[in-house]
């Protein structure tokens, strides 16, 4: 007899061992995208994590979000957002995002990212090093990892 595969299982394991990664502006100032783009190209090579970019969010496990959210990009964004499968993880990368830094009380922005989206991880700084992106998205699949386990255990 076929044994059944968990299929929570299969994804959780799919998404630790290789998240797809895609990158958001969400207003920024651009130097926040400058460091992703370091973090994925070979000098600093998030890809030695199995961490993939890839060019549309419906195929995004974590979506790497710049800048504070622009009332402009508002229903952009949380369109994007719809468009991802489950299970999804926002990750607010630099000071904008995180807070709403210098733009927090503007009447262009939203404040911070997570007044529009359900963030999941922070990486502060302005901009954040690569290393410090590609440490908050390692950190991000390894809770994931655990609070997989943690929940097969108690089913168990
Ligand atoms: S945190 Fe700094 S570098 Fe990043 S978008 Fe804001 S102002 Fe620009």
């Amino acid at each position: 007899m076929a044994k059944l595969i968990n299929k929570t299982k299969l994804v959780v394991d799919a998404l630790t061992n290789s998240p797809f990664v895609g990158h958001l502006n969400c207003g920024s100032c651009n130097g926040c995208d400058i460091e992703i783009v370091a973090a994925l190209t070979p000098r600093f090579d998030i890809e030695r994590f199995g961490a993939v970019l890839q060019g549309t969010p419906r195929h995004c496990d974590v979506l790497l979000c710049t800048g504070p959210g622009t009332r402009q990009m508002e229903p952009r964004i949380r369109r994007l957002f719809e468009q991802m499968p489950e299970p999804k993880f926002i990750v607010a990368v630099g000071s904008c995002a995180s807070t709403g830094h210098i733009y927090q009380e503007t009447y262009s922005t939203c404040g911070k990212l997570d007044n529009i989206l359900p963030v999941t991880a922070y990486i502060p700084g302005c901009p954040p090093r690569p290393e410090a992106i590609i440490d908050g998205v390692v950190k991000l699949i390894t809770l994931a990892r655990q609070g997989a386990k943690a929940t097969e255990e108690e089913e168990d």
